[in-house]
């Protein structure tokens, strides 16, 4: 069957693309320029047959998606604003709340009898809240409240952080209530993805450091020393490749269907998997047998970060009952990712 994925040049989309292609699926790939079509089309060139892209300039105007949903089976979305320098928070808010509503009103409008389910990759920034004292496991039950009433409270005020969960949270509700409107209308249904920062080796051309994707800047900079790496909780992670996985797996699990699916490599019990600080991930760099490649990497306060309060934790058994989901284990989401960005001449 063919899936229409949305971003295909992004970070996490085109490994989304390589999955779904190494699966059997055929693949329509949006994009926003000819140029980034030609470096899908070329990385993925032994799928050429399985392989196309179309270019939707602005996807912020009616209509952008009305030809590229036609014909396919299943609709991918996860072109969105990642940026953490809008000032207006409309800036952000408003291209990823549009970019969800064109997908869908032209998977309304367009979209063929065989489209059977659309997915829209969401965050976690769309469930947590920050948690001051103590802790609080956070599951598919929760929605993020807090960078709304902070948008709403301070608006060019709020934090950078905040206008981007704010986008993502809006845009995923807005997801859900296009659901509940158009009911009677519609014959497929949603499933939404929802990753903490996600790390992994970047398959999208990267003409400079400016340009490296956002989720891996403070990654890039803490295995660089430009950062010093704290052994205070950050957040959570997963890895880029079980993110493209999930997106796979939504397709082949019928009651995947009108669920939100937490993907972050967190044990609940094993608290260091997912919740990390900067100082966990250059002791996982260090791990095992010593590399050449890695020997520029500061070693920071070895285990420093062990003993540090993780206080936003992730509930993650649905993907684990549902999905049958394994997660990557830190060490090698960290070494593969390294890897990968030390080994380039910016
Ligand atoms: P990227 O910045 O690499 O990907 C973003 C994608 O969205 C790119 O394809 C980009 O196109 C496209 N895009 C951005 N703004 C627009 C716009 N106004 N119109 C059309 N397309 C646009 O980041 P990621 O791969 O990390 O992010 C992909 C998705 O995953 C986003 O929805 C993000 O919110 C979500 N996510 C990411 C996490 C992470 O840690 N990386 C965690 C949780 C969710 P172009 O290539 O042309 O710039």
């Amino acid at each position: 069957s063919k899936v229409l994925v949305t971003g295909a040049s992004g970070f996490i989309a085109i490994w989304i693309v390589k999955y779904l292609l190494q699966n059997g699926f055929s693949v329509r790939g949006t994009v926003r320029s000819i140029e980034k079509g030609k470096h899908l089309q070329e990385l993925f060139k032994e799928y050429r047959s399985q392989f196309e892209y179309i270019v939707v300039g602005d996807m912020a105007v009616d209509g952008a998606f009305d030809e590229a949903v036609k014909g396919v089976d299943v609709i991918e979305h996860t072109a969105s604003p990642f940026h953490f320098h809008a000032e207006d928070p409309d800036d952000i808010i408003k291209p990823a709340i549009q970019g969800t509503t064109n997908i869908l009103e032209s998977a309304l409008n367009y979209g063929t009898t065989s489209l059977k389910r659309v997915v829209v990759l969401a965050s976690t920034a769309c469930i947590i809240e920050p948690i001051l004292e103590g802790q609080k496991v956070f599951s598919e039950k929760d929605w993020n409240r807090f960078s709304l009433k902070e948008i709403e409270e301070k608006g060019r005020g709020a934090t950078a952080a905040h206008k981007y969960r704010a986008s993502k949270t809006l845009a995923e509700k807005a997801a859900w209530n296009f659901m509940k409107i158009n009911a009677d209308k519609i014959s497929w249904d949603l499933v939404t993805i929802q990753p903490p920062f996600v790390w992994g080796p970047p398959l999208q051309a990267i003409s400079s450091l400016n340009s490296l994707n956002t989720s891996l800047v403070d990654f890039y900079n803490t295995i660089t020393g430009k950062m010093e790496a704290s052994p205070a909780h950050i957040g959570n992670w997963v890895d880029v490749r079980d993110v493209a996985e999930a997106h796979v797996k939504v397709l082949t699990t019928e009651e995947a269907g009108g669920e939100r699916f937490i993907i972050c490599a967190c044990e609940v019990l094993r608290h260091h998997l997912a919740p990390f600080s900067w100082q966990d991930v250059l002791d996982a760099v260090h791990s095992g047998p010593s590399e050449e490649i890695f020997s520029t990497v500061p070693r920071g306060v070895p285990g420093s970060g062990k003993n540090t309060l993780h206080n936003v934790l992730m509930d993650t058994s649905k993907a684990k009952d549902i999905l049958k989901f394994k997660f990557t284990e830190i060490e090698k989401a960290v070494k593969d990712t390294a890897k990968s960005l030390l080994s380039r001449q910016w």
